[in-house]
């Protein structure tokens, strides 16, 4: 086999281990951090209070005001509050949200994020931030808004709801299997998507069965950790670009889009992508479109689109976003091959 890769290592400290949350004031130290503005999401501000308080006056601010797709005027508002208390880093608690709303905040400051994450939506591994205005979401790359540290506590994940841990893991196995195709993968990139893939398959229904399973819990995080890395290396196709125009479009929920899509677009992808298909195989130990739909709707997911929001005409309005724009993606795709694609999904018919 001839090799041809470019891989590039991103700086960033992860520590992982079940109680992690109590070495946040070694880290904090670590990066000499005196005024802290943690950010969270309303519901999640109770829990950040508690996980910060032996912080004491390092902590500067609480600002739990994070919200779905990091909206303009919220972002605004953080980065004249982070200003205004003199902070010199922020600690985000949370999912993508508040997560994207720290990046936002050091898109402008440059201030160091040290990310908590507590779901499996991977943003705490890229330099990927997000910012959504009245008709659109833009998302861009900026080294700046990789976190500095990530400390991850699968203790954290206790409280997600089983139906959204397994909506946010797909969420992270879109990222895993999309690297496996990516136009700039690497070797690395390869082993760490199909780990990823195994871990969360696997760990998936055991997280269902006994959602205080702390085992199942470190698994479904391991592999979100490796997700959401190879999402921050590699540049994501088809599945990412659809679930970007539905989300922005419809105003439809991240990670429950993301399950009702991947499978979709999997049955379409892995014919023209051989050793993305034979890696995914493998993980699963079964044809991967198939399982991943079977996997997700037997775990209580919703696999239509339709019931998740999108309205019956939107297909056609989602096929010309999708078409207008050029995107990596392993097999050329037809504006009859999106309605293909789209149809499935909003009908939440097992792929063919
Ligand atoms: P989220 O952060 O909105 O969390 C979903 C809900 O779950 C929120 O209400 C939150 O408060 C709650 N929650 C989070 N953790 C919990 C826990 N442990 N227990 C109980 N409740 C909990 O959703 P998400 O799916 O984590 O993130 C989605 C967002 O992240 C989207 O805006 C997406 O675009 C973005 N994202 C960005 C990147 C990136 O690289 N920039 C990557 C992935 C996702």
């Amino acid at each position: 086999m001839t090799h041809d890769f470019v891989h590039e290592s991103r700086p960033g400290r992860v520590v992982f281990a079940v109680g992690a949350r109590t070495r946040l004031p070694e880290e904090i130290d670590r990066l000499g951090l005196r005024r802290v503005m943690v950010v969270s999401t309303p519901d999640q501000a109770n829990h950040a209070a508690e996980l910060t308080s032996p912080l004491g006056d390092r902590i500067a601010d609480l600002h739990a005001h994070a919200a779905r797709h990091v909206p303009v005027p919220v972002a605004e508002k953080a980065v004249t509050r982070s200003r205004e208390i003199g902070a010199d880093g922020c600690i985000a608690i949370g999912g993508g949200s508040a997560i994207g709303l720290a990046k936002a905040i050091a898109k402008d400051t440059g201030l160091p994020i040290i990310a908590v994450p507590t779901t499996y939506a991977g943003s705490e591994m890229t330099p990927i931030w997000g910012l959504t205005d009245a008709e659109r979401k833009t998302t861009g790359r900026d080294p700046r808004v990789l976190p500095s540290t990530v400390v991850y506590d699968p203790e954290l994940t206790l409280t997600l709801p089983g139906k959204l841990s397994v909506t946010s893991g797909m969420n992270a196995l879109a990222h895993s299997a999309e690297a496996l195709y990516a136009p700039d993968g690497s070797p690395i990139v390869a082993l760490m998507a199909a780990e990823s893939a195994r871990a969360l398959a696997d760990a998936l229904p055991r997280v269902v069965a006994d959602p205080r399973d702390i085992d199942a819990r470190s698994d479904a995080l391991y592999g979100a950790w490796l997700a959401g890395s190879v999402l921050g290396a590699t540049t994501m196709s088809l599945h990412h670009k659809l679930c970007h125009i539905l989300g922005g479009t419809f105003d439809l929920p991240h990670a429950e889009t993301h399950t009702a899509v991947l499978p979709q677009v999997l049955a379409f992808n892995l014919p023209a992508a051989p050793q993305a298909r034979a890696a995914l195989e493998s993980a699963f130990g079964a044809e991967p479109a198939g399982h991943l739909f079977h996997l997700a709707g037997s775990l209580g997911a919703e696999m239509s689109l339709k019931a998740l929001g999108m309205p019956e005409d939107g297909v056609k309005t989602v096929v010309a976003q999708a078409l207008s724009a050029p995107y990596a993606n392993p097999r050329p795709v037809t504006g009859a091959d999106l309605e293909h694609i789209l149809g499935n999904a909003l009908a939440g018919v097992a792929p063919v």
